[in-house]
């Protein structure tokens, strides 16, 4: 069984983000970019599949610039046994990625697909939902366990007040959630090992996909600031200021 795992690079969580003075996005010269933390987990729980006997194969697959071959590296230094870059210098948006990933879908016949939930720069929640509508595959979002046994796939979920537990018909699509499971370090020696894997190039065009984006951005503005806290000197005055001010009381 293969499995194909999605890796996006996106600037380093550790990184505080600043928008650009004309406010047409963020600024990301000279900033840390990493793995999305998601991702790491789904490349993690792809490999424990395939450490249990369960899948045979890993590919691990990254849309963007020519600098996604160091988050592919990674994901090869995680314990992926392949890597594919879907080379583009144009802005990728959860369609034109969810288009180029039904390609490879259709190109790798994996039995299973597995996401991030989210990508912590664009944070839209859309790509893996759109891939499972665009391949006609079944999907579960938010993933805190995956179980893969005789053709399906069993992933419980976390939903308002309890866990859900969908069964799923393989070939399938599903997403990370953070409790899925707590990515491994990444060792020296395996980063060594990840340079000798095979990581293949291909353009959005070799694979027949139109990646021109369909939105624009308007504006990106930095949250407003917020105003200090004041000190109450008892209880009562601090009702009274809930009640009367805020009036959340
Ligand atoms: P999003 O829909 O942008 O929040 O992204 C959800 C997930 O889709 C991410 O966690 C990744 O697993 C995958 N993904 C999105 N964009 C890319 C990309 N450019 N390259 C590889 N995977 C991506």
């Amino acid at each position: 069984m293969k499995i194909l795992v999605t890796v996006k690079r996106v600037v380093d969580y550790n990184v505080k983000v600043r928008v650009k003075s004309d406010g047409s996005g963020v600024d990301i010269a000279n900033v840390k970019m990493s793995m999305n933390p998601f991702d790491e987990i789904a490349v993690e729980e792809a490999v424990r599949l395939r450490e249990a006997g369960v899948a045979t194969e890993v590919v691990a697959v990254s849309c963007g610039v020519t600098q996604c071959q160091e988050t592919l590296r990674t994901a090869l230094a995680i314990g992926a046994d392949r890597g594919i870059l879907v080379e583009s210098a144009e802005e990728l948006q959860p369609l034109a990625v969810a288009k180029i990933l039904k390609a490879l879908v259709d190109k790798e016949q994996p039995q299973l697909v597995i996401l991030g939930k989210q990508a912590i720069d664009d944070d839209s929640n859309q790509t893996g939902q759109m891939l499972a509508a665009l391949a006609g595959l079944p999907q579960a979002t938010f993933a805190s366990k995956v179980v893969v046994a005789n053709g399906k796939a069993t992933v419980s979920r976390e939903v308002d007040g309890g866990a859900e537990t969908l069964s799923l018909k393989l070939p399938a699509v599903v997403t990370t959630d953070l409790r899925l499971n707590e990515p491994r370090y990444v060792t020296l020696p395996n980063i060594m090992k990840a340079k000798k894997k095979p990581l293949e190039t291909l353009k959005p065009a070799d694979l027949g996909v139109d990646v021109a984006p369909r939105l624009k951005t308007v504006k990106v503005a930095e949250p407003p600031k917020r105003s200090a806290g004041v000190m109450v000197p008892d209880v009562k005055t601090l009702v009274e200021k809930l009640r009367n001010e805020a009036k959340v009381l």
